[in-house]
């Protein structure tokens, strides 16, 4: 049995009283079928505030068990219509309740984002928050834009197609953006008429417990949204498992997506994946580089490199290799590494204790490669998962520390010859989920997007997202794209109907 967690300790420095309140509450419990019970078995686990590594709550440890009373709750209220058959433009609303609520509770949830996860308190409350608010927001309009078509395929027919709803979704979240990556799944499942279990991230699941709050406070029919707080292995792997969901959506490790892919056999549930990364940023001779630099920094080290889509190799040719590891050096050692609460911090702590050792672990497997550290390489003082912005040089694109994806705030800058070994170096990666190219020639620009391979490309910019934009990976970064109308796809299933005329 855990002993009951000190809020005050824990949430030291956290100022919104909904906050305080929400934590204050006691165990959390799962949502389902419109009430909020505990884990059959009675487990809690903690929840930690990786900053101080205090425990901030206990929350409900929902296992397979529970997983299916989520089922059934969302298979219910699937085919009895309470949502499918409801008029899309009910649903537009109920959405938009939802956004509303967001950003009416703004203040809170960015401030429980990021006692849960680290992140800077001043990026949850522009980025993270607002983001789930837009996301809710985007997908509301679409819901009564779901067109089939019609086919003129044979005169003695009518032929057309309907868009329909897949079923029962299963939601399965990373802990990077809490707020954000549920948003982005249930809205667009929502939008189609859907009904879901949400599993958030164990390290980070207090965000989306409050959604489920709020969700419930929109009105939305009881059965439609159901969150099961738990472990991967147990709660997780229910889910991809189960024989009654229809849908798995998974954002994580591309260890676990192909995991949850082989589990999805079962009942050949339709699945898609976001999975890891290890981007290229490619600086060209003739990059601008008082633009490049701040951006790669930022690419690569924002939200402490724990982003899929960060650009961790850096490619730079050999002759201004020195001139940007000397300028990306500098800028970076003025990035404030602290308190999340802190409105000068630009960095957090990583999420946990297990991200904290593997971060550090591969800081050794660099220096054994034979890389060398160029600035940062380790924890700060105290107590705190913080791990300075790292920048390793000397790095060839075959050692580890470029090949595998290290989710912490971890560069390595490799050098390239000419535009062609740039690019094939980007490209020699099993991920491909987003790469970057700088240059001030436009038609290279566009050459070089065209050549590639990920699933985002940006060009004199790094990281930029739009609700509207899809995104997803190529090669083992997953498959399906998420955001813009492309995540309909990833919702729907299509039927054809032929009326004899
Ligand atoms: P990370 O390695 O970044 O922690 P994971 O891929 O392990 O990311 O986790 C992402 C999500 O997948 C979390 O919600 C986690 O609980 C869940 N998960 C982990 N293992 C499994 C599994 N075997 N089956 C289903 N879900 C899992």
């Amino acid at each position: 049995m855990s002993a009951t967690p000190s809020v005050e300790i824990a949430a030291r420095g956290a100022k919104s009283p909904a906050a305080l309140e929400f934590l204050k509450k006691g165990p959390t419990k799962l949502l389902i079928g419109g009430k909020w019970v505990p884990a059959k078995s009675g487990k809690t686990f903690e929840t930690i505030n990786p900053a101080n590594e205090e425990v901030l709550a206990l929350v409900a440890e929902g296992d397979k068990a529970d997983v299916d009373d989520a089922v059934k709750a969302a298979r219910k209220a699937f085919e009895d219509n309470r949502w499918a058959g409801m008029s899309p433009h009910a649903r537009t609303r109920y959405l938009l309740k939802i956004a509303d609520l967001i950003e009416a509770h703004a203040d809170e949830l960015a401030e429980l984002e990021s006692l849960d996860n680290g992140k800077p308190l001043s990026q949850a409350r522009t980025i993270d928050i607002p983001g789930s608010a837009r996301l809710f927001q985007y997908f509301a309009g679409w819901a009564s834009k779901i067109y089939g078509e019609t086919n003129p395929s044979d005169p003695s027919m009518f032929n057309y197609t309907l868009r329909e709803p897949i079923g029962v979704c299963g939601l399965i979240t990373p802990w990077n953006f809490p707020l954000m990556m549920a948003s982005q799944k249930i809205a667009p499942a929502l939008a189609c008429g859907n009904t879901v279990v949400l599993k958030p991230a164990e390290q980070t699941p207090l965000t989306a417990l409050r959604l489920g709050e709020l969700i419930q406070e929109a009105g939305l029919p009881d059965g439609v949204v159901n969150i099961v707080t738990g472990f991967g292995p147990g709660a997780g792997s229910s889910i991809s498992e189960h024989p009654d969901i229809d849908k798995v959506s998974f954002t994580g490790s591309t260890e676990v997506g192909k995991m949850i892919l082989q589990a999805s056999a079962g009942n050949l549930k339709r699945v898609s994946l976001e999975l890891g990364g290890k981007s290229p940023n490619v600086i060209l001779p003739d990059a601008d580089l008082e633009q490049a630099v701040p951006t790669a920094m930022n690419g690569v080290f924002f939200n402490s490199g724990q982003v899929c889509a960060a650009g961790t190799r850096i490619f730079v040719q050999r002759e201004m290799y020195d001139k940007f590891v000397d300028q990306f050096a500098k800028a970076s050692e003025r990035m404030t590494v602290g308190n999340p609460l802190d409105p000068k911090t630009r960095l957090g702590p990583l999420v946990s204790r297990e991200q904290f050792e593997r971060v550090n672990n591969y800081l050794n497997v660099g220096q054994q490669e034979g890389a060398k550290i160029a600035m940062g390489g380790g924890a700060t003082e105290g107590k705190g998962y913080f791990i300075k912005p790292t920048l390793f040089t000397g790095v060839t694109n075959r050692m580890r520390i470029a090949r595998e994806e290290i989710f912490g705030p971890v560069a390595a800058a490799i050098p390239f010859k000419d535009e062609s070994d740039a690019v094939f170096q980007a490209n020699d990666t099993t991920y491909g989920l987003a790469a970057a190219v700088w240059t001030r020639d436009i038609s290279r620009a566009h050459k070089i997007a065209r050549a590639l391979k990920a699933g985002t490309v940006w060009i004199n910019c790094y990281g930029a997202g739009d609700s509207s934009m899809p995104f997803g990976g190529y090669k083992q970064s997953g498959f399906g794209r998420e955001n813009g109308r492309h995540a309909l796809d990833l919702f729907t299933q299509i039927k054809s109907v032929y009326v004899k005329l």
